[in-house]
């Protein structure tokens, strides 16, 4: 059994998708104006892992996310600056330029990650078409209204907008709480952007029924989720900033255009901390995972840093935690597949359920993790990299700190041989090598040692 904390419910609830055997899950992807940062990258680990554990559990996942480049507005509520602008702006290139600049390299962090490619990753200047017939389907149902600044969602005819987010909303527009902006079109302040008209030096605009603009932020993730996944889907991933506005929206004009439920479990990481705040893009403690790279680190071991966390605990990052990690997961390359302690079938089968069973609470990786670290199983890591991704077997087979030291040890002394042009010590070292059951070869680098395949 898969159980899942659905924010929509607070509650753990027992997952059973529409369709047997199969998940539809789609997921916020980045707005590509900037790198993404260590944070952001916390977010997709985790629906990485969503997508894992699924489908070690048998079942068909189709995962679709959305990359947003359609510059959107510097703040939820529809104010601020334009994001796309503001890199094209910095960069000196054009917005389409920076869009498709900074989703190749998000791309390549997510594979540096050893995160799986989405099923789908649609672009939002791409399915401009079917944003503009969602609109105009809610206007026909009466939810909009139209401004000079643009069309806007009518908040109050959505009976349970307040749901998801648990929003109380005479308290907000009382208190402020920087939810609430004060665009004089708007008739309540909640109410929010489907697509923004008069914008005459955005560089992005398309033609609509409304006249010359562009889309809110909002409605291309109902637009693309829709397109893709139908009007009801399974799972909806995302990082817990989205629950209040984005999110929130997002349900509100679906379901307000289909009358029909639009997610049945929604699923939301935390955050990485630095400090005693966020990681955000705009604040100045921004870290990218070429910044760790350029460090020295791994970037499987910042993966391996945010298995250690369940999803819904926030995560302070340090460099010691990293550091640590890197530790961690140099053990785990170093389980020997000799003498494994569950070579026995039954073994193997009991520790296998108790890690799943971890897994599927609520996706327990930590404590799956734990277990996998206390059995220190070679079998068993390499069964459950299918859900942890850590690129175990690539790594325990070609790692050279995963060799014994004596064996480190000849190829050093064979460098060193050759090095003096002493080949008859080196091709002696080499014999011994190859005794002991290692393929021997040379590189730029020096020897190369690797154990044979039986
Ligand atoms: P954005 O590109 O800002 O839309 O964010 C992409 C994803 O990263 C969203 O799912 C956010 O909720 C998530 N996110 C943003 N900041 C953090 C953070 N500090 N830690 C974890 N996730 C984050
Ligand atoms: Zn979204």
């Amino acid at each position: 059994m898969i159980q899942f904390t659905n924010t929509l419910t607070r509650a753990k609830q027992e997952f059973i998708p529409m369709e047997p055997g199969k998940v539809k899950m789609y997921c916020c992807g980045p707005t590509v104006y900037n790198f993404a940062h260590i944070g952001n990258l916390r977010t997709y680990i985790f629906e990485d892992t969503v997508r894992r554990m699924l489908e070690m559990n048998g079942f068909e996942v189709t995962h679709v996310m959305n990359i947003t480049d359609v510059g959107h507005l510097e703040s939820d509520a529809d104010e601020g600056e334009d994001k796309m602008e503001k890199g094209a702006q910095r960069e000196g290139i054009s917005p389409w330029e920076i869009a498709r600049k900074y989703e190749e390299t998000f791309f390549n962090d997510l594979e540096r990650l050893n995160i799986k490619r989405p099923t789908r990753t649609p672009r939002a200047t791409e399915h401009v078409v079917q944003m503009i017939e969602l609109i105009k389907k809610l206007e026909e149902r009466g939810y909009t209204y139209t401004r000079p600044s643009g069309v806007y969602f009518d908040t109050s005819k959505f009976a349970t907008y307040t749901e998801l987010a648990r929003l109380d909303l005479a308290g907000l527009q009382a208190g402020g709480g920087g939810r609430v902006d004060h665009n004089p079109d708007k008739r309540h302040p909640n109410d929010f952007a489907l697509w923004v008209l008069n914008k005459p030096r955005h560089a992005m605009q398309w033609e609509s029924p409304w006249g010359r603009g562009y889309p809110g932020w909002h409605i291309e993730c109902s637009a693309m989720s829709m397109q893709y996944l139908g009007a009801t889907f399974d799972i909806h991933c995302g990082g817990v900033d989205h629950i209040p506005v984005h999110n929130t929206n997002e349900i509100a004009q679906s379901e307000a255009a289909t009358g029909c439920q639009f997610v049945r479990y929604w699923l939301h990481g935390e955050f990485l901390q630095m400090g005693e705040s966020k990681m955000a893009k705009s604040a100045d403690n921004f870290i990218t995972l070429q910044t760790l790279v350029d460090e020295g680190y791994d970037p499987l071991a910042y993966r391996y840093l945010c298995l250690q966390a369940h999803y819904r605990s926030e995560l302070k990052f340090s460099f010691e935690s990293l550091d640590a990690a890197t530790v961690g997961l140099r053990k785990v390359y170093a389980t020997k597949a000799e003498n494994d302690p569950l070579s026995s079938e039954q073994a193997f089968h009991d520790a296998s359920e108790e890690v799943l069973a971890a897994i599927n609470e609520d996706l327990g990786i930590p404590q799956a993790v734990g277990l996998l670290n206390r059995y220190s199983s070679y079998r068993l890591w390499t069964y459950f990299d299918a859900v942890m991704g850590l690129r175990f077997e690539e790594r325990t087979q070609k790692a050279p700190e995963t060799l014994p030291e004596d064996v480190a040890e000849l190829a050093r002394q064979r460098d060193a041989a050759r090095k003096e042009k002493n080949w008859l010590l080196s091709d002696s070292i080499r014999q011994q090598l190859i005794e002991l059951g290692y393929e021997v070869g040379d590189s730029p680098a020096g020897t190369t040692v690797k154990k044979r395949s039986l």
